[in-house]
């Protein structure tokens, strides 16, 4: 049997690692990065090492910035009356698309015991820290898991014993069980929004 060359394996192995990507697919990737060209593999490896580089968390919403650079989400065109609570920073960019106008903040997870993550491990105090007389309604986009479920619970009521005048609302039904936004639609999500309901 004819083994492939270190190289070429050790390059299907990395794509294998990948969410989403079977041996096929790397199989494929790693064919074609073999045939392309060195400039248009160098560049795509340096894209590769500048996220881990240059890339940075926004220390108030923890959404993505460019290091050294302001964040995009926090800028001050937005509706400051409103912050949209979300688990990843991927989530925001799903939820923007449906033109929510207000702030986000980034939990960085959700609870769940069996992982042993508890309130201090999410951006928590962060978010009770942003509180202030503009804000009126925090809106809670977490999973619709358990865990999801159980986090904004959780919120909802440390936040109604924090400010009982701030409306805490979490997105309608229709988000599938279990569901992340990426997956999900923009007009259901836009719609799950539209409809929200309190807690
Ligand atoms: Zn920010």
């Amino acid at each position: 049997m004819i083994s492939l060359p270190d190289t070429l394996q050790s390059l299907i192995d990395s794509f294998k690692k990948l969410p989403g990507i079977g041996a096929k697919t790397a199989e494929r990737l790693a064919y074609y990065i073999a045939e392309n060209t060195n400039e248009s593999n160098y560049n795509f490896s340096k894209n590769i090492i500048n996220v881990k580089d240059r890339l940075s968390i926004c220390n108030v919403c923890f959404f993505y910035i460019e290091k050294e650079n302001i964040c995009n989400a926090c800028n001050s065109k937005r509706d400051e009356s409103k912050i949209c609570v979300v688990q990843r920073p991927k989530d925001v960019i799903a939820i923007d698309k449906t033109g929510f106008p207000g702030l986000y903040h980034v939990l960085g997870g959700v609870l769940s015991p069996l992982d042993q993550i508890g309130p201090e491990d999410l951006n928590i105090n962060e978010l009770f820290q942003r509180l202030n007389d503009n804000i009126r309604e925090i809106i809670i986009a977490t999973d619709t898991s358990l865990e999801g479920d159980a986090t904004s619970i959780y919120l909802a009521d440390k936040l109604e014993r924090y400010n009982s005048k701030i409306i805490v609302s979490k997105l309608a039904r229709g988000i599938p069980i279990g569901g992340q936004f990426d997956y999900i639609d923009e007009m259901t999500l836009a719609k799950a929004f539209t409809e929200r309901t309190k807690i």
